[in-house]
């Protein structure tokens, strides 16, 4: 372990010396499991079995001496793998970094600390008391000096008998321990001066302390969010109330964030995600762990983390559906950070410009309280957005006249221009001149991408690459071209028409060296470039002062698309695309191509904004009874052969008709959106239902029956529980 296990195991404990600690939840241990010793986690110590001692193993030896993994993370953890219908044994790994599944003693945790706490006197209360009046003392003494009234284990020992005396003022509840002490006296934070929507969401989400409140921070972008959960932050630091929790959609999209936080809080930050080199990420989870380091900042499954003291947990950009793990352990962040809070009792404020339609509905009922940052903390304005109407318009590389002409007219006044486009490469397909056949991917149903740097035809779903043609595999022609717009394309012609112009590309590819991003994110802040060319990358959180124009290539592709959330995506990218403009002193202006210009979301996100946007969509949903008003899990499959995927899903719905649950709906099997991927055929089965609980209830004996079905060679399914894409 932890392997794949889908049940619980039962051991006898091991054989210890009389006396030794008890084993507890979350401890790991060594197991002889089938033929082999394994690592395991301790899920739960219990008193007897029902299973016969004698057939029982014994826990061969015991690793941690404290839990790895903290009792209210381990029930994070078990809830989240019966939640998901996921193998415990695979959850529990996910929230072990590498170097702790291999056999090796955690570290203790940090240095304590201690507080007067509300019911303390005056030392000069003590009388009968000197140890006692001294351990008051030495806290009014730290209080005197301007500092926290908090004092280190490292500080009492100067007074004789400290530990008795302490302890028998925690007992008259005079004195508190703290876990995580609050930063050092004189440690200056670098905070922003508020403007008042900020102070006031800092107060309120500060005023939840101590119990779960979800909270919704609702601000424009540029409005200043991170600030409010700085400031919030620093005041629970200060108070002593434990660490904060920071999720971010993609680390490498926010170092500002990082370096914000780094610049602001005079506290140890730790940031973990999975791109980092795994001491490194040992070592930011054992100080989240012990309460050395304050504030995790973190992407997706640091919402694993274990804290020693959780007092808010932040959840950056909300709606990015990179919170949602699309593969295995099928997970959404976000969500399990909301059932964190309600488990630790802590508040959680999700941020966003754009919040996603379940969160809107979430504060529409009031289980989620939403806060308002209307304005642009620094005064600029709000962009307009303008639609631009392209049908039968000649149109260079994808770009208008209008747009060309705008993207002029920065350049003469050393402006920034954005353009957003939602493709990368040269172009999505090569295409014959004779008889208009594309190339397509042999293993896919989808055609391959012409990559101009290297002359290489990708397949960006299969990964498959090959040269380009000779000719055309139909007619034999020669003549083939390139067609369509993605970003190297754009960047090429953009050349042609402004040769002097200073140009940037930022993709997957232009960014896939180490600190490329970062690279050219400054290059982009410092104004050393004047057109940015890049996909939803650069959508994410940059903050770029001079760019004052926005222009958004093609917003047909997401409206067409037939998931249901598709939409929702495209005003959430258009939206954050708008936002980079005019964040400095310059008045911004955004202009969405579309041969679209009169669909109901697209009119409604360009003329009243996203909140506008969000009650129309909103309405479709309920209508179509789509989430956030049902709930959905989606199976897919898949098999070297149709039939046999198709024939899996049949089974299930059989076996689904057989449990008779009439509160769930189960549609199909059809097959995906894109059926054949890498020579394997793709199909799927959906199931609704408007009652998270009857969803649930369906799921448990359903998963179980399908887990025991004899599945032909090559088959794999698998369960997604809230699935954000249906394909
Ligand atoms: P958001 O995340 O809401 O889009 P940011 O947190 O990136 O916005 O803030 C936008 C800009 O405004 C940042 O440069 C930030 O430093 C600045 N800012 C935020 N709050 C204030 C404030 N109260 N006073 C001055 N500048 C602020
Ligand atoms: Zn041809
Ligand atoms: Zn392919």
């Amino acid at each position: 372990m932890p392997g794949p296990v889908r049940r619980w195991f039962e051991y006898l404990p091991p054989d210890e010396e009389p006396g030794a600690r008890p084993l507890r939840p979350g401890m790991r241990v060594k197991v002889p499991f089938g033929g082999s010793v394994r690592t395991g986690v301790v899920l739960e110590a219990a008193d007897g079995s029902e299973i016969d001692a004698g057939r029982l193993r014994r826990i061969t030896e015991r690793l941690d001496d404290e839990p790895s993994v903290p009792p209210s993370l381990l029930r994070l953890l078990v809830w989240a793998a019966d939640y998901y219908h996921h193998p415990i044994g695979e959850v529990v790994r996910t929230a072990l970094p590498v170097g702790l599944r291999r056999a090796r003693p955690a570290a203790p945790p940090a240095a304590r600390a201690w507080r007067l706490a509300g019911a303390a006197g005056g030392s000069g209360d003590l009388g009968r008391a000197p140890r006692q009046a001294a351990v008051v003392a030495a806290f009014e003494d730290a209080a005197r000096d301007g500092g926290e009234p908090s004092l280190t284990e490292a500080r009492l020992r100067t007074v004789p008998s400290w530990r008795a005396a302490l302890r028998a003022l925690e007992k008259k509840g005079w004195v508190e321990r703290l876990a995580i002490p609050p930063p050092a006296a004189g440690a200056v934070s670098k905070l922003a001066s508020p403007n008042e929507s900020q102070a006031r969401a800092a107060e309120v989400i500060e005023s939840a302390s101590g119990s779960f409140r979800a909270f919704l921070l609702d601000g424009v972008t540029g409005s200043g969010k991170t600030e409010v959960y700085l400031i919030a932050i620093d005041r629970l630091l200060r108070a002593g109330a434990g660490q904060a929790l920071v999720l971010v959609p993609e680390i490498g999209l926010t170092p500002q964030l990082v370096a914000r936080f780094r610049e602001a809080l005079p506290v140890p930050i730790s940031v973990v995600h999975s791109g980092m080199p795994d001491g490194e990420r040992l070592r930011s989870r054992e100080a989240a762990r012990t309460g050395a380091s304050r504030v995790v900042i973190g992407t997706r499954s640091a919402v694993f983390t274990p804290l020693c003291r959780p007092a808010l947990i932040v959840v950056d950009e909300e709606h990015d559906p990179s919170y949602k793990q699309q593969e295995g352990f099928r997970y959404s962040a976000r969500d399990l950070a909301l059932m964190r809070g309600s488990m630790e009792g802590v508040p959680v404020v999700l941020g966003s410009a754009t919040p996603s339609l379940e969160t809107l509905q979430l504060c529409a009922t009031g289980r989620c309280r939403r806060l308002r940052l209307a304005e642009r903390a620094r005064g600029a304005r709000m962009p307009r957005i303008a639609l631009h109407d392209v049908r039968s318009l000649p149109l260079a590389a994808g770009l208008s006249e209008r747009l060309v002409e705008a993207i002029g007219e920065r350049l003469e006044r050393r402006e920034q221009t954005l353009l957003f486009v939602n493709r990368r490469g040269f172009a999505p397909v090569v295409l014959c001149h004779d008889c208009g056949e594309a190339i397509e991917c042999r293993h896919c149903d989808s055609r391959l991408v012409l990559h101009r740097a290297d002359r290489r035809l990708r397949c960006h779903h299969c990964g498959a690459e090959q040269g380009i043609p000779a000719g055309c595999a139909a007619c034999g022609s020669p003549d083939l071209v390139s067609v369509g717009s993605g970003t190297q394309r754009l960047a090429e012609s953009l050349a042609d028409r402004f040769p002097s112009a200073r140009l940037l590309r930022v993709d997957r590819d232009s960014t896939r060296r180490r600190g490329e991003l970062d690279r050219m994110v400054r290059a982009a802040r410092d104004g050393s470039a004047d057109i940015l060319v890049g996909t939803q990358m650069l959508a994410k959180g940059h903050d770029f002062p001079r760019v004052t124009l926005v222009g958004v290539v093609d917003a047909d592709a997401g409206l067409l698309s037939p998931d249901f959330r598709a939409p929702e995506r495209v005003a959430q990218l258009v939206t954050q695309v708008a936002g980079r403009a005019g964040r400095g002193e310059l008045a911004g202006e955004v202009i969405v191509q579309t041969r679209r210009p009169r669909h109901p979301l697209l009119t409604a996100l360009a003329r009243e904004g996203y909140p506008a946007f969000a009650a129309v969509a909103l309405a479709e949903r309920d209508e179509v009874r789509m989430p956030p008003f049902a709930r959905l899990a989606l199976v897919r499959a898949e098999a070297p052969a149709r039939a046999a995927s198709n024939g899996f899903l049949a089974t299930a719905r059989e076996l689904a008709g057989a449990l008779n649950r009439p509160g769930v709906e189960v549609m199909g099997p059809v097959p995906s959106p894109m059926e054949r991927q890498g020579d394997r055929y793709r199909a799927q089965l959906l199931l609704r239902s408007t009652s998270r609980a009857d969803l649930q209830a369906f799921l448990r004996p359903w998963v179980e029956r399908l887990a025991s079905v004899r599945t032909p060679r090559g088959l794999r399914w698998s369960l997604d529980v809230d699935p954000i894409e249906l394909g």
